[in-house]
């Protein structure tokens, strides 16, 4: 089921009283989810992932705009009639039903024709259980389970009624690691299963980018940019979608564009064909510097952080606008020598962003130049 947002818009009235600022908390979000896709919602918090999210479910009414499930307008209808299976970050499970009876739950409220006799509603929950691989734990009450094996209960509750769109917000906030990198796959896998389209809501930009078709990262209730998670990350539109993905994060640099060469300090580290004079933001990924003792960069070593196979060169640089250190992600036989006070790289172009100083828009240059 393909989802629809045209012009979708909600403002929220201001908190205090003694101002009359609203707050926008989704401002004209106008795109398409394709259908069987996962889409992740992703952006800081408070840049409206949530009210996003239940604007899709129903379970708030626009200020303007519409939604459409594939050509049907479901924009009034309230979330009982959309079809959507909910996930929270909370499993919101009943805590004196078994397992069993929470995912039988909803099938028992089904009214009308959706009403289903006794066997198939039997069939359903079986199946639901399997997809989430909880069928041996269906006598069980909530307490007596992990907060991951919880989360999957929630998971089939929210499957059982094969719902059109599986909405999904911060499902896995409250696990910890190890269980939140299984329980991300699990979700994949039962998306994929299912080819319900889908829509996850994260902070956490990792997350978003394994396991989603499609990220929507956003700021202050605006979209950034739409796009598959790799092209997004290697081609992104302004500074704070570069600033937002990706682990080391990149590094920013204060620096000038002079001659078509960008100088950070007084080194020119790159030739930047067809980019105009003047102040810019440098954005260089931490795996796109290449150690090279004849290399136009030069920084301070400060450490070297072992990752295992790469190692993460710490470094100090008068001209660094990022919050930490600057960081090069290098193959550990590349490891700066014992002692050495100094690291001098050459940049990769492809892993290098140049952004307007003023308005943070990406300036293009070289092959990403536009023509
Ligand atoms: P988080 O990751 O912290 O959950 P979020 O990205 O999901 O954040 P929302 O919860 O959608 O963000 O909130 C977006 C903005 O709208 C915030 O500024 C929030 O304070 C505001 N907001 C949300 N719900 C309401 C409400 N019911 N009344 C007034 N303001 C609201």
């Amino acid at each position: 089921m393909k989802v629809v947002l045209q012009h979708l818009t909600k403002k929220f009235p201001s908190r205090n009283k003694k101002s009359n600022d609203e707050v926008i908390a989704v401002n004209d979000f106008n795109f398409e989810i394709p259908d069987g896709k996962l889409i992740g919602l992703l952006g800081p918090s408070g840049c409206g992932k949530s009210t996003a999210l239940n604007l899709i479910s129903g379970l708030i009414q626009p200020t303007s705009g519409r939604v459409f499930f594939g050509d049907d307008d479901v924009t009034s209808l309230p979330p009982e009639n959309r079809g959507v299976g909910l996930v929270f970050q909370s499993y919101a499970l009943y805590p004196h039903l078994t397992v069993r009876e929470n995912i039988l739950f909803p099938l028992q409220n089904l009214k009308g024709s959706a009403r289903l006799s006794k066997e198939e509603m039997e069939k359903r929950v079986t199946e639901a259980a399997k997809l989430v691989q909880i069928e041996n734990l269906m006598e069980r009450k909530p307490g007596e389970m992990s907060g991951g094996q919880q989360q999957r209960v929630a998971i089939a509750r929210a499957v059982v009624k094969m719902p059109r769109v599986l909405l999904l917000d911060e499902p896995l906030s409250n696990l910890d690691a190890r269980l939140r990198l299984q329980t991300r796959e699990e979700i994949r896998r039962i998306q994929r299963d299912t080819g319900i389209t889908t829509v996850f809501v994260t902070h956490d930009q990792e997350e978003a980018m394994s396991i989603s078709d499609m990220i929507v990262v956003m700021k202050d209730g605006v979209v950034q940019q739409i796009g598959k998670p790799q092209d997004v990350y290697d081609d992104p539109i302004n500074l704070f979608v570069s600033k937002f993905l990706g682990t080391p994060p990149i590094n920013v640099f204060d620096a000038r564009v002079q001659n078509e060469k960008i100088y950070i300090g007084d080194e020119a580290v790159l030739d930047a064909p067809g980019a105009r004079d003047g102040a810019v933001w440098a954005g260089v990924r931490p795996e796109g510097f290449v150690p090279d003792e004849n290399g136009p960069f030069t920084c301070r070593l400060t450490g070297v952080e072992v990752m295992g196979r790469d190692v993460s060169v710490v470094c100090g640089h008068d001209k660094n606008a990022g919050a930490g250190a600057v960081r090069a992600i290098i193959s550990a036989e590349n490891r700066p020598a014992e002692g050495a006070k100094t690291v001098r790289f050459s940049l990769k172009s492809y892993k290098v962003f140049l952004f307007d100083h003023d308005t943070e828009e990406r300036i293009r240059f070289g092959e990403f130049e536009v023509k």
